[in-house]
């Protein structure tokens, strides 16, 4: 029999023979891809399509950044791992608490098991706020982990990232925060890496920067697609076994005349309840809030007397594009959220739409395009893209992106 590895309940094969790769490409809408594949821009993604898989997935709940890369991770929804957001809040102590810290975080990540089994692993991700959740329980001091972010490449070290002098290394500086460089390095990177330090598993997660702001087909866009594709096919050409997936999707979510189509759920309640009756948390918001204004398509609500459930949540109800609005007991098993770190009630916005708090808390002046935002179910549709064709998914189950490491490991081995 095969050894197997069982991590958060899932049995997943050995150390793979050859490498695993998982790429997730954050915000990337299936049509970002369909769009600049349309205009030739994306051959290898073309040719490695047609000799393997475009599958479609869903993403964990909320499709948020942090709560699906963690997933993806994992192989688990953020109920298991705890994750569902950039942030939450504790009544107890009236604090709103990044939740980047491993800390929070309450399931293994796949690369420690593997690591811990012998294997080598390799983890680039653009925003440096994921690189501590994402490399937790690795040790780099024998060099068989690389864990590092694009945004922070000039400090990384080998005694918290396995790897030192990686913008000479890679003859690549620095990148700005918010341009598609940042992504850029890290596929670049991933090439490298690949070249030089040979992993059995490797993660590369991109940043959204671009897809917040420019539409499937634009330009700029189909520039970043174009960019990526050249990557895609060094690293298919190194014969890894590799995935290509999402954290979410992205919709637009302005009105006309181009300011973002939101609705300010606190101003809404307080006008309703009076003022610190509830408190409505964003899980969006986050010290980037340039590319959404923390403008979202999810919500969660604070009660302060819990015998308002009904009242207020009947409120919201009234709210046409306020499409799902539930309480925290059914949200949390119908979309996997973890109980304790939801508020009594649930919403998620239309496909147009926002939700955001008080609209004088809200700093748009970022904002030079039209609000392109994710969160809700409408953005939870992701391409699955594998560079081979596998016979063991089963179409009749929903595949989810945090399905990624699984089969890429599976078809690796
Ligand atoms: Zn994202």
């Amino acid at each position: 029999m095969t050894k197997t590895l069982t991590i958060n309940n899932r049995e997943y094969s050995n150390v793979p023979i050859k490498t695993s790769i998982v790429i997730c490409l954050d915000g990337s809408q299936k049509e970002y891809l369909d769009e600049a594949s349309k205009l030739n821009l994306t051959p290898n993604l073309d040719k490695i399509i047609k000799k393997g898989e475009y599958l479609l997935a869903h993403s964990a709940m909320p499709s948020f950044t942090n709560p699906n890369n963690i997933s993806i991770v994992t192989g688990q929804p953020s109920s298991v791992h705890g994750i569902c957001g950039n942030f939450f809040y504790t009544p107890s102590t009236d604090k709103e608490v990044m939740m980047n810290d491993p800390q929070y975080l309450r399931a293994p990540t796949i690369f420690e098991k593997y690591y811990e089994a012998g294997a080598k692993i390799a983890l680039v991700t653009a925003k440096d706020k994921l690189r501590t959740l994402l490399g937790n329980g690795l040790k780099f001091s024998d060099k068989r982990a690389i864990c590092f972010s694009a945004e922070k490449s000039h400090e990384a070290n080998i005694l918290e990232n396995g790897i030192e002098n990686v913008n000479d290394w890679v003859g690549m500086p620095v990148p700005e925060v918010y341009s598609q460089n940042l992504s850029e390095f890290v596929m670049a990177t991933g090439v490298k890496i690949m070249d030089e330090f040979k992993p059995d598993i490797m993660y590369l997660s991109t940043t959204d920067y671009i897809q917040h702001k420019y539409a499937p087909g634009h330009e700029v866009a189909n520039k970043f697609y174009t960019m990526f594709d050249k990557y895609f096919g060094l690293l298919d050409k190194t014969g890894a076994t590799i995935i290509v997936t999402a954290d979410h999707g992205m919709k637009p979510k302005s009105k006309k005349d181009g300011s973002p189509n939101a609705i300010f759920l606190q101003d809404y309640l307080d006008s309703l309840f009076g003022k610190d009756s509830t408190k409505v948390i964003l899980p969006i918001t986050d010290p980037y809030v340039v590319h959404h204004g923390s403008l979202g398509s999810f919500a969660t609500i604070y009660l302060n007397n819990k015998n308002d459930l009904n009242a207020v949540i009947n409120e919201i109800k009234k709210i046409k594009e306020i499409e799902v609005v539930l309480d925290k007991e059914k949200a949390c098993s119908t979309y996997s959220l973890p109980e304790d770190r939801m508020g009594d009630i649930i919403c998620m916005s239309s496909e147009y739409m926002t939700i955001g708090s008080s609209e004088h808390k809200h700093n748009l002046s970022g904002l030079n395009e039209p609000l392109r935002s994710h969160g809700g179910l409408h953005e939870r549709e992701v391409p699955f893209i594998i560079n081979k064709k596998m016979d063991q998914i089963d179409p009749t189950k929903q595949l989810y992106n945090y399905d990624a490491f699984y089969y890429a490991i599976l078809g690796a081995n």
